[in-house]
């Protein structure tokens, strides 16, 4: 029977380097509790954890999930290991595929022999292409299972399947979050999603690039709101019902984003449509009624106010990106292929024609 969270235990934080991660990391520090962040750096950055690692109660160890391996005693695991950007999980879709599957079986095996519960940072992708909205939990879901973003989308369905199963088969306490659209400081310029390509392109008064006709909508969740709803679900008393949808549901059409963003920067931008990547969802939007029921949870920061915040943040990463440049420091390049490859090299400063950009670990 999995054991009530050792507070003086580390808590696992896979994935713990990477955007949602880290502010789960410097959350739990923050309430006085040790962590141990396990990540291969994929798409995770040293930078992202580097007042952490000043902190004796963190700790980091770099290993890549989808190989076994042993901790010693845990109060928990949150295992959020996975690239989640399109261009960065479609970059090397066999190893996505792995890192969800293998690397959730690894730590639910741990989860097992340490007798702690794990929660496991799902997705809205597990519904694709959603036929039914808003999603709930209830609905099974619309996912072309042999397209580029199944990689992503089955490996994060597979890795449910391996949750449930632990549960009714060892007992393991698994928290299943389906995590919807977040964004937030502590994105990568390059990172290649909606949120900070068309914030870096309009601090750049670059043309902000829409895919398709910008119709298709997204919920975009602030990474503070949900931060809070991964512990509120993770510490909440057992026997609560999962899986869970995490966040916010109020819905913007990609156009509108655009303009949000091009008003909040008080940009010069104006906006190029480009083609509809494959499979692209054209609604989304999470039904959170369970989480307001068994959380007590709702997100708090509206779109404006958490785009006016990620707007400070990426004015300072692109100052701190131009100071590098002046010293001759070379940017790292941006993994992918296709339009939104080349549009998340560009964005990362790499210059117009770079189709074909390999895998990079740092
Ligand atoms: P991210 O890419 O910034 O972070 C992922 C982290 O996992 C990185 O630090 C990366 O280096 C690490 N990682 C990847 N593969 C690994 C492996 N095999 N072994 C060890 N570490 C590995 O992405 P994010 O936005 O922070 O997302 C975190 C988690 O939340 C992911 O599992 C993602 O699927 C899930 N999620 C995020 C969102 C979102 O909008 N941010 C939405 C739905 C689900
Ligand atoms: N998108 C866009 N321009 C960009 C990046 C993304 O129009 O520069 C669109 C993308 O086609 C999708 C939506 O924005 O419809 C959200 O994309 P993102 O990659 O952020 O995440 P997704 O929800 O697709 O996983």
């Amino acid at each position: 029977m999995a054991a009530e969270i050792m507070q003086s235990s580390p808590m696992l934080v896979a994935g713990g380097a990477g955007f949602l991660g880290s502010h789960l990391c410097e959350r739990l520090i923050g309430q006085g509790r040790p962590v141990l962040c396990v990540d291969n750096f994929v798409t995770g950055e040293l930078h992202n954890i580097a007042r952490l690692m000043e902190d004796s109660r963190f700790r980091l160890q770099r290993h890549d999930v989808s190989d076994p391996f042993e901790v010693a005693a845990l109060g928990g695991i949150f295992n959020l290991a996975c690239p989640a950007s399109p261009v960065h999980y479609q970059a090397d879709p066999i190893r996505t595929t792995m890192t969800s599957v293998r690397g959730t079986y690894n730590l639910l095996e741990i989860a097992r022999s340490a007798g702690v519960r794990i929660l496991q940072a799902s997705t809205s992708e597990v519904y694709g292409d959603p036929a039914i909205h808003p999603q709930s939990e209830a609905y099974w879901g619309h996912v072309n299972p042999t397209g580029l973003r199944a990689c992503y989308d089955e490996g994060k369905r597979c890795a449910e399947s391996l949750c449930f199963d632990y549960q009714r088969k060892h007992d393991v306490e698994v928290r299943v979050a389906r995590i919807f659209n977040t964004y937030g400081p502590g994105m990568q310029i390059g990172d290649g999603r909606v949120v900070s390509n068309f914030i870096v392109q309009a601090l750049r008064n670059q043309p902000l690039t829409i895919y398709g006709n910008g119709d298709q909508t997204r919920s975009f969740c602030y990474v503070d709101d949900l931060v809070e709803a991964l512990l509120a679900f993770m510490d909440a008393p057992r026997g609560l019902r999962s899986p869970m949808n995490l966040g916010n549901p109020e819905e913007f059409t990609v156009l509108e984003l655009a303009e949000l963003v091009i008003e909040l920067t008080g940009s010069h931008s104006r906006m190029i449509f480009l083609p509809l990547p494959h499979d692209d969802p054209t609604q989304r939007c999470p039904n959170i009624e369970l989480a307001r029921q068994q959380l007590d949870w709702n997100p708090r920061v509206r779109l404006r106010e958490g785009l006016t915040r990620t707007i400070l943040y990426f004015e300072r990463m692109l100052e701190h990106q131009r100071s590098r440049v002046r010293k001759g420091i070379k940017v790292a390049p941006v993994q992918g292929s296709g339009t939104a490859g080349k549009v998340a090299a560009e964005t990362a400063g790499l210059g117009p024609g770079v189709l074909e950009i390999s895998h990079v670990r740092r």
